[in-house]
């Protein structure tokens, strides 16, 4: 079984949610994932932490490995018995050399699959509203290089055969060639009012789009400062972009938006902001993990009668306390004595999940609301209450507790760790001040984000920063930050929210 295997898998054109199942799957149980810029880096999230992960380039100028050099790496790694996913944007087979891999693997007699991925040039233009076939409009599709220079005497380039081709034609790599392209084209017979495109970042936050004329294009395009990578799309289908369009109107679009919360509980932000137009980068300040040692949670557990309260701080803490619960062979019965507190929606809704309804719920996460919620709906004085929460978990909300006359036991449910896996990607991209928000959504994730990148990195940029309440803005405040944004609702929906009022209200700003 430990017989490597070389997998070429199509990651698509841009769009993390643009892989296919078969990909994904493929990426869960990868030991190397060799990627290059095309690909989405987010993607590499579902591989397990400990894969390794190469980056193989190629950003024009910049260093990367030549493409023999690349395909040598995936046939050792895969003879020393690894699972090697190797990603390329789009589909592996179409101008993604992924021939040339596979070759390889056959001679070196390495086991092989490929993954088809959606192609950049039918993505693309579907993000930009132009269906790449039409009925009574285009009835074939052609997909060229534009690599090729259509002067060069050996070119495999037809330019009188894709004249004449009264489809669809769509130029992979074709920026620096555009003008060459077009007139080429219109010498071979091709009308210069004809429709055209550019499609740069297609499927992307940076998706950039601008029509033309087969005449007018190369001039458009670099009045626009259109760079690769782009498609040119030329066609009478480009025409119906004017009534198609949808993803352009997305409000956070251009926007790169740092999600810092733990990898296992990101992707509900992450989505939310991906759908919202937003290019997602995650850097997990912390990562969860149980309790160096579990027995106060064990025996919390096994004597819950002697608890008045339980106050639940976290959905983390929930799924603690129940693993440990369920390891004991109970079962949400166990609670029959208590009367529980949740902090929060999220944490409410998690207990809902256990069929547990909250006896308390304060209106803010504060620790002098939380005491007074527990003790309307019920009293504090002289009672016991269980708190099964994070190690890190500040001390506030326990002397309130205790000045209304309640005994408190913490129990550790479970540790926050740094992880900080992007910390790097984040530098850099601060630093080329590409950001547009960090956004927090706890304490701890604000201290471990300023463990691994200065505050002088972020005021030297103009990243805004966003809060899901104020407890995490004071603890930017600790830090000598101030939030840009303050969720009203404490919860992720609040935080995505408060995000599309600052941009709105600058938007109206004169
Ligand atoms: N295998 C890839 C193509 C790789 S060739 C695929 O199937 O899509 C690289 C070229 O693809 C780029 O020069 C550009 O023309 C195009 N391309 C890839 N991703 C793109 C994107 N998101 N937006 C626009 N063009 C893209």
């Amino acid at each position: 079984m430990s017989k490597g295997c070389i997998y070429l898998v199509g990651a698509g054109p841009g769009d993390p949610g643009l892989i296919t199942m078969r990909g994904v799957e493929l990426l869960t149980r990868a030991d190397v994932v060799v990627y290059d810029y095309l690909v989405s880096t987010r993607l590499l999230a579902h591989a397990p932490a400990n894969a390794e992960r190469i980056y193989v380039g190629k950003k024009a100028g910049k260093h990367t490995l030549a493409q023999g050099d690349i395909n040598k790496l995936l046939v050792d790694k895969a003879k020393a018995g690894a699972t090697v996913v190797r990603l390329k944007g789009g589909d592996p087979f179409v101008f993604g050399r992924g021939g040339g891999g596979a070759l390889e693997a056959v001679e070196s007699g390495i086991d092989y699959e490929v993954v088809p991925g959606i192609t950049s040039g039918v993505a693309g233009p579907a993000y930009a509203g132009i269906p790449v076939t039409h009925r009574g409009l285009a009835s074939n599709l052609g997909l060229i290089t534009g690599h090729e220079t259509p002067d060069k005497p050996d070119s495999d380039l037809d330019f009188e055969a894709l004249a004449k081709w009264r489809g669809t034609l769509v130029f992979y790599m074709g920026v620096s060639n555009l003008e060459r392209i077009c007139t080429s084209l219109r010498q071979h017979g091709l009308d210069g009012q004809t429709p055209g495109a550019l499609v740069r970042w297609g499927t992307t936050s940076r998706q950039r789009v601008v029509t033309g004329t087969l005449e007018t294009l190369p001039q458009v395009a670099r009045d626009a400062g259109i760079e690769p990578p782009a498609l040119i799309v030329i066609g009478e289908v480009v025409q119906l972009r004017d009534q198609l369009k949808w993803f352009d109107s997305r409000p956070l679009l251009q926007r790169t938006i740092v999600v810092t919360r733990a990898r296992s509980q990101a992707s509900t932000l992450s989505k939310q902001l991906d759908q919202l137009g937003a290019e997602v980068v995650e850097m997990p300040a912390i990562r969860i993990a149980p309790p160096k040692d579990d027995q106060p949670l064990r025996e919390a557990v096994a004597n819950l009668e002697d608890f008045d309260w339980v106050v639940f701080t976290s959905a983390n803490g929930v799924d603690a306390f129940f693993e440990v619960l369920h390891r004991a062979g109970l079962d949400s019965r166990a609670l029959s004595s208590n009367r529980i507190c949740s902090t929060g929606p999220v944490t409410a809704e998690r207990l809902a999940s256990h069929g547990i309804t909250s006896d308390a719920q304060p209106e803010k996460y504060l620790g002098s609301e939380i005491a007074r919620a527990i003790d309307s709906a019920g009293g504090l004085d002289g009672k016991k209450v269980l708190c099964p929460r994070a190690d890190i978990a500040p001390r506030d909300m326990i002397d309130d507790l205790e000045a209304r006359g309640a005994t408190v036991q913490e129990v550790v449910a479970y540790r926050t760790i740094p992880d900080c896996s992007g910390a790097e990607q984040v530098a850099d991209l601060l630093a080329e001040n590409q950001l547009s928000w960090i956004t927090f959504t706890s304490s701890s994730t604000v201290k471990f984000f300023f463990g691994a990148i200065s505050q002088e990195k972020i005021r030297s940029s103009s990243v805004r920063l966003a809060s899901i309440g104020p407890v995490t803005s004071g603890t930017l405040k600790e830090f000598g930050l101030t939030a840009d944004a303050e969720a009203e609702q404490h919860t992720v929906d609040g935080l995505v929210c408060a995000i599309l009022q600052a941009e709105e209200s600058e938007g109206e700003a004169p």
